[in-house]
């Protein structure tokens, strides 16, 4: 039997009440993907979003696609990618809640750290979110077709995994890659972002001929994965060269949107720049 790949995203929701924030458009948050991967009748979900309206819309989503969830999987741990699973669990109380165990250990000390998260989408989500348990076993299987679970290295802060599929040549990255939005760089390093680099190499070396990214503008053009390693190397070895050559948060705002105008939310850009200046 085949198996599929669908994928819901997002896309952009507001940031009510962001500090620093001056531009006349609306702050947004990068849209974020959730990824089904489904045999005939089974199906395996990677992330689940964070606030609970959207959680409630992805429980739906899932309902409707007529397939049993039998396990929920987290690539990182990072709220915006797991918070909102309530929803989804509620509708499917036999799907195992699981990530690799370093990341139920980032998990954990999101859930404990969340003053950002409030300052960003306070209310919105569910503050007792449920936190996933340590995946058992590491060989996964859709209909017979290996999902193979695998912890990559750092990329926008923690550890993140991504989940391949070796017989769709597909990899589903977390936050490892992104596809036509600004990377989130917020209190990156110089040596942050090197290790961000070591991580999509690591991906590259999965051969993808696609690859699901966690953040993917909703009008981006295809899910190719030459391109979207291509892209996201290049913006963070840019944003590292132009932190360098920059007097101000301004400054490096605008050296990067001579080259990335076109990319989604540019809160993130801001957000980015401002920590690298104190601000
Ligand atoms: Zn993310």
């Amino acid at each position: 039997m085949p198996i599929s790949i669908d994928v819901f995203n997002s896309g952009y929701k507001p940031i009510p009440n962001p500090s620093g924030w001056t531009a006349p458009q609306q702050a947004t948050w990068p849209a974020t993907t959730a990824t089904l991967i489904a045999g005939s009748t089974d199906a395996l979900l990677v992330d689940a979003l964070i606030t609970t309206v959207e959680g409630e819309r992805l429980a739906a989503w899932v309902q409707a696609s007529g397939k049993s969830l039998s396990m929920l999987y987290i690539t990182h741990g990072h709220p915006d990618h797991f918070f909102g699973a309530g929803p989804t669990l509620a509708a499917f109380p036999q799907a195992q809640f699981v990530a690799l165990p370093e990341v139920v250990a980032e998990a954990h000390r999101s859930a404990q750290s969340l003053e950002h998260w409030r300052g960003w989408l306070g209310g919105q989500f569910d503050e007792n979110a449920a936190i996933p348990t340590e995946l058992e076993s590491e060989g996964l299987e859709i209909d017979g077709h290996p999902v193979r679970p695998i912890a990559l290295g750092r990329s926008d802060g923690v550890i993140n995994s991504v989940v391949h599929v070796p017989d769709l040549a597909t990899v589903v990255s977390g936050d490892v890659a992104y596809n036509n939005i600004h990377m989130w760089l917020f209190r990156s390093t110089p040596e942050t972002r090197s290790e961000w680099l070591d991580t999509l190499e690591a991906l590259a070396g999965l051969g993808p001929e696609k690859i699901i990214a966690g953040h993917k503008d909703p009008g981006a053009p295809d899910d190719n994965a030459q391109r979207i390693l291509d892209q996201s190397r290049r913006y963070i070895e840019d944003f590292d060269k132009a932190v360098g050559r920059s007097n101000s948060a301004d400054d490096l705002v605008a050296r990067m949107m001579d080259k990335y105008a076109e990319y989604g939310n540019p809160y993130t850009l801001l957000a980015a720049a401002a920590s690298q200046f104190g601000t």
